[in-house]
């Protein structure tokens, strides 16, 4: 997506070989014309899937994957860092192993929101070694549901994450991605013109 990785090569900071900040536009503020285009890119992408549910990971997940829902129709429900007060019923949890942080965190959903009748589309910001699309296909797989792919915004493809979850035969598409961030400098992978 050429809007996308313009953005990225205009607004990103490449912090180490390794971790891209993109705090302008995606994790922090937020650029929602450029949400709305990704958004529009994931609903065309998904379009034959009969999806009937979005599935992503508070917080960064949340504004890319709600413009998806509008164009694709279908709710988004995200998953929780934190356990809620108000969610104790009913919960599916998976996971997260961090790399960068080097700790394991706990995400959930209530259970009532997703069932065996769902086809999923899993959205993520980032996928770098496939950790947390990892623990999102882990809620949708315990809820019974089928998981038509995984759509991500930025995926880091020096990383292990794409080999990881195509490996369980699941269809990974990424908006933009990374080949790498050597040298302070952003290249993406060369991909053949349809
Ligand atoms: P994974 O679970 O695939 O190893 O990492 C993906 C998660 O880590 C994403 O949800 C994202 O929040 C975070 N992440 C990984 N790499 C980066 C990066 O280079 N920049 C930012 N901003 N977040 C990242």
């Amino acid at each position: 997506m050429e809007s996308l990785k313009r953005k990225i090569i205009e607004e990103g900071r490449v912090l180490s070989e390794n971790v891209l900040k993109v705090d302008a536009f995606l994790n922090h503020q937020i650029d929602p014309f450029l949400m709305r285009e990704i958004g529009k890119e994931f609903a065309g992408r998904f379009a034959a899937e009969g999806i009937t549910k979005i599935l992503t990971l508070e917080s960064s997940g949340i504004a890319p994957s709600v413009m998806a829902g509008l164009e694709l129709n279908v709710p988004v429900i995200f998953a929780r860092k934190r356990k809620s007060l108000t969610m104790t019923d009913g919960l599916l949890t998976a996971s997260v192993y961090s790399f960068t942080k080097q700790e394991t965190s706990e995400v959930s959903i209530a259970s009532k929101y997703v069932s065996p009748d769902d086809t999923i589309l899993i959205i993520d910001d980032f996928l770098a070694n496939g950790q947390a699309a990892q623990a999102l296909l882990k809620l949708a797989d315990d809820a019974g549901a089928k998981v038509s792919g995984i759509g991500i915004v930025i995926e880091k493809s020096f990383q292990h994450g794409r080999k990881l979850l195509e490996a369980k035969g699941v269809r990974v598409e990424s908006l933009a991605r990374i080949q790498s961030l050597k040298d302070g400098k952003v290249t993406f992978v060369q991909e053949a013109v349809e």
